[in-house]
């Protein structure tokens, strides 16, 4: 395969971005952003860890790098722009699988007017692919995961599990319902970046997007935050059929299966209404799971479940006396 060659075929034509002065085709990308704030994130993706050719089509794996990329963005409440792609190519791999994998980032891209302007492509043993992203928001409005308060409402959007769920699916003999709604959510994850920008006019959100399940991100929202969340697990929204699974798995993909790409925040109460207009406005199920109730007390998850309050920690729970 031909490097020229290769990135002359994933080059794009024209670019949609406005503040692009520089895409692809010198020694590295220019553009310019005068009053906004400019927002960046990188994620690596490597074949057998992070992906399979088994469970995924190369467009799939395409699509679901740079959709876990524009998640971390919506949880900064940022507007896409720019992607940069890094490639790390074994032998046996042709130019067509690779297009394939352009493909589905760039399916994807279209729908948030991003532009691919740079990369790096090299040859090594294991196939491996970078996705660095960037983003913008007005002066001062990125959200972070420290902003929580005592009193906040914590939510959630979507359905959590969906995921976990679909892998299962893909990797063991079934006969679920809804099998492809499941297998859709994870091969084709929606960041939720509409909700996110609806957001911005709201003086105080905590944004953090669920990668590796809800369980660790509410712990680092109340660990950066220094407060207390108390969540209500009969609260967590799931899909309709997703009691179709073993009580065990159910709760595994919706606390510690990650990967949903949904949102976790918190909001003052005042403005509750507000994030469920925003909602609605942006075709986003918005679901109040719990409450920030102890500000000053470093950090803790506790899950409210039918009978007793567990102590929620980032890979498992321990029982509270
Ligand atoms: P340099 O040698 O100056 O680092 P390269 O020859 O590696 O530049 O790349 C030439 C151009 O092609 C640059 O604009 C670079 O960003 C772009 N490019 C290289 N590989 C990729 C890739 N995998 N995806 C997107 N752009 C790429
Ligand atoms: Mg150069």
């Amino acid at each position: 395969m031909d490097e020229f060659s290769f990135i002359e075929s994933i080059k794009q034509h024209t670019y949609n971005q406005s503040s692009l002065i520089k895409g692809i085709g010198d020694d590295a990308a220019v553009f310019s952003s005068l009053s906004q704030n400019i927002v960046s994130a990188v994620d690596t993706f490597v074949e057998g860890v992070h992906f399979s050719k088994e469970t995924m089509s190369l467009f799939h794996v395409g699509y679901r790098a740079l959709a876990a990329n524009i998640s971390d963005l919506a949880a900064m409440g940022a507007t896409p722009a720019f992607y940069l792609v890094s490639i790390v190519i074994p032998k046996g791999w042709s130019q067509e699988e690779l297009l394939q994998i352009f493909n589905g980032m760039r399916h994807l891209a279209r729908a948030y007017k991003m532009d691919l302007i740079g990369g790096d492509t090299v040859s090594g043993k294991e196939m491996c692919i970078s996705v660095t992203v960037i983003g913008f928001t007005m002066k001062d409005k990125a959200r972070y995961r420290s902003t929580a308060e005592s009193g906040d409402i914590v939510f959630v959007t979507g359905t959590l599990g969906d995921s976990g769920a679909g892998l299962h699916i893909l990797t063991h003999s079934n006969n679920y319902k809804e099998a492809s709604y499941y297998i859709n959510r994870h091969r084709m994850p929606s960041p939720r970046i509409s909700f996110a920008i609806g957001l911005g006019h709201l003086a105080r959100v905590t944004l953090n997007d669920i990668s590796d399940g809800i369980a660790s991100e509410a712990n680092e929202i109340a660990e950066a935050s220094n407060v207390t969340l108390l969540l209500n697990e009969s609260e967590i929204p799931t899909n309709s059929s997703y009691n179709q699974f073993p009580v065990e798995l159910q709760e595994k993909w919706k606390l510690f299966g990650g990967e949903d790409f949904e949102l976790l925040g918190t909001i003052p109460p005042k403005d509750w209404d507000k994030v469920q207009q925003i909602g609605e406005l942006t075709n986003t199920n918005v679901t109040k799971i719990g409450e920030v109730v102890e500000a000053g007390k470093n950090g803790k998850v506790i899950l409210k479940q039918k009978h007793k309050s567990i102590l929620l920690e980032k890979k498992g729970y321990t029982h509270l006396k």
